[in-house]
């Protein structure tokens, strides 16, 4: 179970605005087999340094009409996407190594037993079970028996409540979200936090709305929450009440535009305080039974939320609300039961929400599984195997680079004003970056993993980050906490810390190779660091201070030349659609910006390491800067099911991989000068449209 999603304990989309550079990208999903393109045979001893390959390209497009065609054509023939997936590009890719990695990996942990209670003896027996098939169909529902007799003994809303504290303590949602948050008007602190949740579906607009594709994905809910409950030996009419429920919670939530107003969800209150919002709930007894009854104060994130929860726990009889918690247990717990459940579930899940043909592995399954309870004991053994100190070293070589030239371009910016400047300069100074793994490891002493049912020993993980994640308020935050783990394919900003994190993950493949030239890390890594850079910047990073405290240090004049620059990278986007569904310039424009602003640093950033070397034969017939621009390409070359990429336009604030290459492309005069374009050719937009945001 992952903790962040599903719990108490943070949220991703909320008072932690977090930026992900590829948030299209999930973590490392489940693949095929390595397929043969994946691992190029080194037929020489020299540098691993082969160039373009040029079975990558579709020679029939020209790269002024269609870049993203012309640079990855070949290799999206040759990359069709598996029945397990919805998506797969060149982090799914790389994700199948990683994975076969870390198949290597924990199958020799879970054949020689490590120390009782070292990592490795809970890497290897939390795999084992998750593997031990025969154990799991036999235990059926039994690891959710305390949870279920503790909901059907419930004769008040006081017990609800202290039943939904104890799945709160497990990472089980229900009802509302509680967790610790770092305090965004005071950024060295952890405080407590309250926050909307508690519904089965992605968002709030899957119960309102009423266009067809959301109507589909309703119906087919329902039908999957009543064949769980018949799976339960249970009325499957319980799915009318456990809809009726959550439809109601859902009509309280705020939208996801709505979140992305940190002000909006900054409303420091007392306990008594939310008490009175919702009364109908025991808050005394619901935080003992968090263990932390000494909580006084915290952040509503989401008021309006806790009034019309109150509303509706008077007007819904409390046999719903039970029928209701019990789905969320076992909707929660599903991927880690018997096959009858687990089934069930990737029918829904996987099938009608992705569009998936077939579940991944089950060896995948449960090494995300792994990854999520015990993420930093397996990635501290990833790293030692997989991550070269080199890597590490080049990296932030390459971060300072691209710091450089923004600081240089902060300097010489013509229309902003000396006062924002300044405080600009001082945020970068300020920017911290973490590389590869935490230098300080997660403790797992006191999480109890053993030979025992899978489910079972997924809950104590769960509970154990809980418990760590509530044991945290009040305390000061922590520095050293990454929020993905070390093989994660991703990299993200966070701006209540004003850090920029890249896990080894994303260190490697296409993205990064210690042996490639300049040009090749510069195209793809160096615009990843300059699009995360970037967030600190944008019209949200603008908000948060060098310090990572929600103060707005622009100008209101600079605030507004910045956004009359940046309206027409939205203008841009608008033009763009996907199966007559058009792109929402503003929802993607912060994405945008930040993939603009990444490659003119991250391309100033390779001619600055460039200077002084002398320049390489090439070895592909290509020149550097050709290869810069398709190495860029290349990092973004993905084959979409339509599915998910439907879902992508709709609710994602990451703009489609295609206009990811070519809209930004479209900008860059030195792209155009690479490849001989000319004004009047698709992949140019024309000059007086033409967006720039740091030159
Ligand atoms: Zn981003």
């Amino acid at each position: 179970m992952r903790v962040p999603d599903t719990t108490v304990a943070t949220h991703r989309l909320s008072t932690l605005p977090r930026h992900s550079c590829s948030s299209c990208r999930d973590r490392f999903t489940p693949g095929t087999a390595l397929d043969s393109g994946l691992i190029k045979p080194q037929l020489f001893a020299r540098p691993a340094f082969t160039g373009v390959d040029r079975s990558d390209l579709n020679p029939a497009v020209k790269p002024g009409d269609d870049f993203f065609e012309y640079a990855l054509g070949g290799y999206l023939a040759r990359h069709a996407i598996p029945d397990d997936q919805a998506r797969f590009g060149v982090d799914q890719v790389l994700g199948q190594q990683v994975e076969a990695n870390l198949k290597t990996l924990i199958e020799e942990l879970s054949v020689r037993s490590g120390a009782p209670g070292s990592n490795e003896q809970k890497l290897g027996d939390f795999y084992a079970s998750g593997m031990d098939t025969a154990r799991i169909e036999e235990a059926g529902l039994t690891p959710l028996q305390p949870f279920f007799s503790r909901i059907e003994a419930a004769s008040s809303l006081s017990e609800l409540t202290g039943a939904a504290a104890e799945l709160h303590r497990h990472g089980i949602p229900g009802l509302f979200s509680f967790g610790a948050s770092v305090d965004v008007k005071d950024s060295t602190r952890v405080i407590a936090e309250a926050f909307q949740g508690g519904l089965g579906l992605p968002d709030r607009e899957y119960y309102t709305e009423q266009d067809e594709d959301k109507v589909r994905i309703r119906d087919a809910y329902r039908g999957h929450v009543a064949r769980m409950f018949e799976l339960m030996g249970e009325d499957p009419a319980s799915a009318d009440r456990v809809l009726a429920v959550e439809t109601r919670l859902a009509q309280g939530s705020l939208s996801r535009a709505e979140m992305r107003d940190p002000h909006a969800l900054y409303n420091p209150m007392t306990r008594t305080e939310l008490a009175a919002l919702t009364p109908s709930l025991d808050w005394d007894g619901y935080f003992a039974g968090l263990g932390r009854s000494d909580v006084d104060s915290l952040n509503v994130a989401t008021p309006g939320f806790f009034t019309k929860l109150e509303e509706t726990l008077k007007e819904v009889p409390l046999e719903d609300w039970k029928a209701y918690l019990k789905w969320q247990t076992l909707n929660a717990t599903a991927p880690y039961l018997s096959s009858a459940f687990e089934d069930q579930n990737f029918e829904f899940k996987g099938k009608q929400m992705k569009g998936l043909k077939a579940a991944p592995p089950r060896f995948k399954r449960v090494l995300q599984a792994v990854d999520e309870g015990l993420g930093e004991a397996l990635g501290q053994k990833y790293v030692e195997r997989h991550f070269p100190p080199e890597a590490k070293t080049k990296v932030l070589a390459m971060v300072k680079n691209v710091k450089l030239v923004l600081e240089d371009k902060l300097e010489r910016l013509p229309w902003m004003t000396e006062e924002t400047r300044q405080r600009a300069l001082e945020k970068l100074d300020s920017f911290t970056e973490k590389i590869g793994y935490p230098d300080k490891w997660t403790d797992y002493t006191g999480l109890n993993i053993e030979p025992r049912v899978y489910a079972d020993n997924v809950l104590a993980a769960s509970r154990f980050a809980v418990e760590k994640r509530l044991a945290s308020i009040g305390e000061p935050v922590d520095r050293t906490r990454w929020e993905m783990t070390p093989p994660t394919i991703n990299a993200y900003y966070q701006p209540v810390a004003n850090e920029i994190v890249f896990p080894a993950g994303i260190l490697a493949g296409v993205y990064f190779d210690v042996k490639a030239d300049d040009a090749t890390n510069y195209g793809a890594i160096g615009a990843v660091i300059g699009h995360e850079i970037g967030h600190g910047f944008d019209d949200e990073g603008a908000q948060f201070d060098a310090r990572g405290n929600l103060s707005n240090w622009w100008t209101e004049e600079d605030l507004t030349r910045f956004r009359e620059r940046t309206s027409g990278v939205a203008r841009q986007f608008s033009e763009f659609s996907y199966d007559g569904i058009p792109c929402d310039g503003n929802l993607v424009l912060g994405e945008a910006l930040a993939d603009l602003g990444g490659l003119e640093l991250a391309y100033e950033a390779y001619k600055l390491a460039a200077e002084g070397k002398p320049p390489r034969p090439s070895p592909d017939g290509f020149s550097d800067d050709q290869r810069f621009f398709l190495s860029f390409a290349k990092s973004w070359a993905t084959n979409m099911r339509p599915e998910y990429a439907r879902l992508i336009m709709q609710t994602d604030p990451h703009p489609l991989p295609k206009f990811r290459v070519n809209g930004t492309l479209a900008n860059f005069e030195p792209f155009h000068r690479a490849f001989g374009l000319k004004e009047g050719d698709p992949m140019v937009r024309p000059a007086e449209q033409r967006n720039t945001v740091w030159n």
